[in-house]
């Protein structure tokens, strides 16, 4: 399998793609075409374990890894650091509405499935195309992202990693998370700014001569653990193949039965995993693409239109507080049948314009597949309410908002075929914007005394990994305005 780059066609190597994360004329690494999964495939992964249904997805794009290295990486991913008994469980909370929930792993979001095993696989990807060299990852993160990475990479040979915040617009918890990593190749760097300035940073510093060459120098090489990185972008292609059969499995649907897949989005990179299982064979009607406040992506949906030049809200599902939806770039590519050129064009209008139209033929393609809506914080609150008080199934915000705009579209389109809702994080990871959606009560300003009321409140354990943050001290204070991350770096790298 080759990979080329959005921007230009540039030629690469699986292992290439995912040891350099972002091409050097900043588009991102995409497969030339979608393996087929046949019938008899899908016969075949639906009586497989989870573990063994990653490891034949990932092989059908990683076909410069063995067989061995791929069950060394996925069995080193999946395993008992998830808390259930297979990592990504569906669970229909009412009929024809199944929750994919992906957050039992170690950071309770679903980044974890796939920075569970990016680090295995970078280390093989950068073992077999510049053996030697210390691989930097660099991070910008609207909060999950930064834990689930620091937690992956943490002490990986032959890794650093760095991580930028948005100093104010993080949750409690997702602060703690990241303030209280331990490991000795990590650092954890708060910027006066929002998350769309730190992922700005982090590719303005992907692209400078200056940084590449004081890296080089030190045989330092940045990559990504942001979804711009197809290593992070297959494993989670796995679980949307993983889900459909179970539900075939579990007889709710036939095999070949088309279902919906319904994705709370921030930076496209979720959804667009589903469109590549799509591709390859998996039938999915449609794809439901779900905002919070900040919209960009329901109108870009509805009018063909991106534009990123509007206010920017502070949400109460922060890992969705995005403006520019990076992966979006990946459909484009598909939607622009594959027209490098095309793309770099409309990238480079929204460089300098902050906006971009596509053609008639495009938008016609993207809204025959994807439904896009959104929800405001009270709208998503009380969708957490209702949810809970009339099916006992307790959601964090980013969810709620799926399934707030889920209940959009089934009311405007009449369409109740089984679908699927990708369920982001636990409802723990949010439990200030949870519990008043669920009680009246005073909710209590300590993080954790939260975190004991809304377990009181709803029967549900609280997961380990944050129970355990109460113990541990905070290790990285440290915060710069967004023009000093490269001094940053530099100073943690020197
Ligand atoms: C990252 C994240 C999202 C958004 O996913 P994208 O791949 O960026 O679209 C949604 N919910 C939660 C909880 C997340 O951590």
């Amino acid at each position: 399998m080759k990979f080329f780059s959005t921007r230009s066609g540039a030629e690469v190597s699986p292992a290439q793609a995912i040891a350099r994360g972002l091409a050097a004329d900043g588009g991102l690494f995409v497969p030339e075409s979608f393996p087929a999964l046949t019938a008899a495939d899908l016969a075949a992964v639906t009586n497989m374990d989870y573990r063994n249904r990653a490891k034949f997805v990932l092989g059908k794009y990683l076909t410069d890894f063995s067989e061995a290295e791929l069950a060394e990486c996925v069995t080193a991913a999946y395993g008992a650091n998830f808390d259930t008994a297979t990592p990504a469980p569906v669970v229909e909370v009412e009929p024809g509405v199944h929750f994919l929930e992906l957050w039992h792993g170690p950071t309770c979001a679903f980044k974890d499935m796939a920075l569970q095993i990016l680090p295995h696989l970078l280390g093989k990807a950068v073992a077999k195309v510049s053996p030697g060299l210390t691989t930097v990852i660099l991070v910008a993160t609207s909060g999950d992202t930064g834990k689930a990475a620091l937690a992956g990479f943490a002490d990986a040979p032959g890794t650093k990693i760095i991580v930028f915040y948005p100093r104010f617009g993080v949750s409690d918890m997702q602060k703690l998370q990241m303030t209280t990593q331990v490991g000795n190749n990590v650092a954890v760097c708060a910027i006066n700014g929002n998350f769309d300035h730190a992922q700005s940073g982090v590719k303005a510093i992907f692209a400078d001569e200056k940084m590449r060459k004081f890296l080089a120098e030190r045989n330092l090489a940045f990559s990504s653990a942001n979804s711009i990185n197809f290593g992070r972008l297959v494993p989670q292609v796995v679980y949307y193949v993983s889900a459909y059969c179970d539900l075939v499995k579990s007889g709710k649907i036939a095999m070949g039965d088309p279902i919906n897949v319904v994705v709370p989005t921030g930076n496209f990179g979720n959804i667009l995993a589903a469109v590549y299982a799509r591709n390859m064979g998996i039938p999915i009607a449609k794809f439901i693409c779900a905002s919070n406040a900040n919209r960009v992506l329901t109108d870009f949906i509805n009018t063909g239109i991106y534009d990123r030049n509007r206010e920017f809200f502070t949400t109460t599902s922060p890992s969705m507080d995005i403006l520019i939806s990076s992966n979006l770039e990946r459909l484009l590519y598909l939607l622009y049948h594959n027209d490098s050129h095309a793309i770099a064009q409309l990238m480079k209008e929204l460089q300098s314009t902050g906006r971009y139209t596509i053609s008639a033929e495009a938008r016609a393609q993207l809204q025959k597949d994807f439904w896009g809506g959104s929800c405001d914080d009270a709208a998503t609150a009380s969708t957490i309410g209702k949810l809970f008080t009339e099916r006992r199934y307790l959601c964090d915000p980013h969810t709620a908002v799926g399934v707030n705009v889920y209940n959009q579209y089934r009311q405007a389109t009449g369409d109740d075929r089984p679908t699927v809702i990708a369920s982001t994080a636990s409802p723990y990871k949010f439990a200030p914007a949870v519990l008043p959606a669920i009680t009246s009560a005073a909710i209590p300003a300590d993080g954790f005394a939260q975190l004991e009321l809304l377990a009181k409140l709803t029967g549900t354990a609280i997961p380990a990994p944050l129970a355990a943050l109460r113990s541990l001290p905070p290790r990285h204070l440290d915060w710069v305005e967004k023009e000093q991350m490269a001094d940053f770096i530099t100073r943690f790298l020197s």
